[in-house]
């Protein structure tokens, strides 16, 4: 397989580690460059927690980074706003994202799928690298055709910044084309304390926990006369993304158009 060169933005997050460790540790990947609002003009292995990988330039200005180095896949794990500049950046510059930063809007997914049809590049987005969250979504999707009332749990650690999930929100949306938009519980139920009832999508409710020993946990509750469904996956810790990643960085290699979902590039 011929060798992809990868750039990684937020190598010293949560994620950006791990991804790092796949750049590093995977035969056919070739760990060019990082992108980071800190240590600018640095090497990579003179960052705390990264001595023992070399010949790593790290970069604060993505546009230099793009300029001075060549690559094929630019692998963004930061925050919504900083992520959808680097995503459209890497695009203007040939290189294919592929993007697990979660929180961009639809305007922004919107944007980005023009850009990509415009260029013919390739680009995956997707809000849970987890294999088994993607099962989760698609078991949801099939449960909702049987079973219109749903609401959805989602949990994670307090450090994250949107809420909800953004794999949440693309369950929310893949169980909607199997359900039609219904609101759900009483018609005259009021809410004393606001936000009780959770967000509504469509008429679903989701709704976010966050709480410290948390990674990424979600159910997702059908119920019906008599019986409930309950579909849950939980990631224990930030490595059970790492395969999905290792996925979308090989396919987006081979596709030209803007994929958003890991479900849409497993066989
Ligand atoms: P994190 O630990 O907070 O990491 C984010 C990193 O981005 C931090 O190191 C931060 O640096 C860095 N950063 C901020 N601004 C930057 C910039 N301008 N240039 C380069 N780096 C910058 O968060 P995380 O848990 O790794 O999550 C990262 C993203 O992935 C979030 O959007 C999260 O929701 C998402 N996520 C996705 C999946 C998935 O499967 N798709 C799974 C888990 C998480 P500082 O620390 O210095 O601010």
């Amino acid at each position: 397989m011929k060798t992809i060169k990868i750039i990684i933005a937020g190598p010293r997050g949560r994620m950006g580690k791990e991804a790092v460790t796949l750049a590093a540790n995977t035969e056919h990947f070739d760990l060019v460059a990082v992108i980071d609002h800190k240590n600018d003009g640095m090497m990579l292995s003179d960052v705390e927690g990264f001595q023992s990988i070399p010949n790593v330039p790290v970069y604060s200005n993505i546009e230099k980074c793009l300029q001075e180095i060549k690559a094929d896949v630019l692998v963004d794990l930061t925050t919504p706003e900083v992520g959808m500049y680097h995503t459209k950046t890497a695009l203007n510059y040939n290189v294919r994202p592929v993007v697990g930063t979660t929180g961009f809007s639809k305007q922004d997914l919107e944007e980005l799928e023009q850009i990509c049809q415009e260029k013919e590049l390739g680009c995956i987005i997707a809000p849970n690298f987890a294999i088994g969250a993607v099962l989760m979504m698609k078991f949801s999707q099939m449960a909702a055709k049987y079973f219109a009332d749903v609401e959805i749990i989602e949990l994670h650690h307090d450090q994250k910044l949107d809420a909800p999930s953004g794999t949440a929100v693309k369950t929310a949306e893949m169980i909607s084309t199997a359900r039609e938009v219904r609101k759900q519980g009483h018609p005259n139920e009021k809410e004393t304390i606001t936000g009780a009832r959770g967000a509504d999508f469509d008429g679903m409710r989701i709704h976010s926990v966050r709480l410290p020993g948390l990674i990424a946990h979600q159910q997702v509750l059908f119920g019906s006369d008599g019986q409930s469904l309950t579909i849950r996956h939980d990631s224990y810790n930030r490595a059970s993304f790492m395969s999905g990643v290792k996925v979308a960085v090989e396919t987006v290699m081979k596709n030209n158009t803007f994929v958003y979902g890991l479900e849409n590039i497993l066989e």
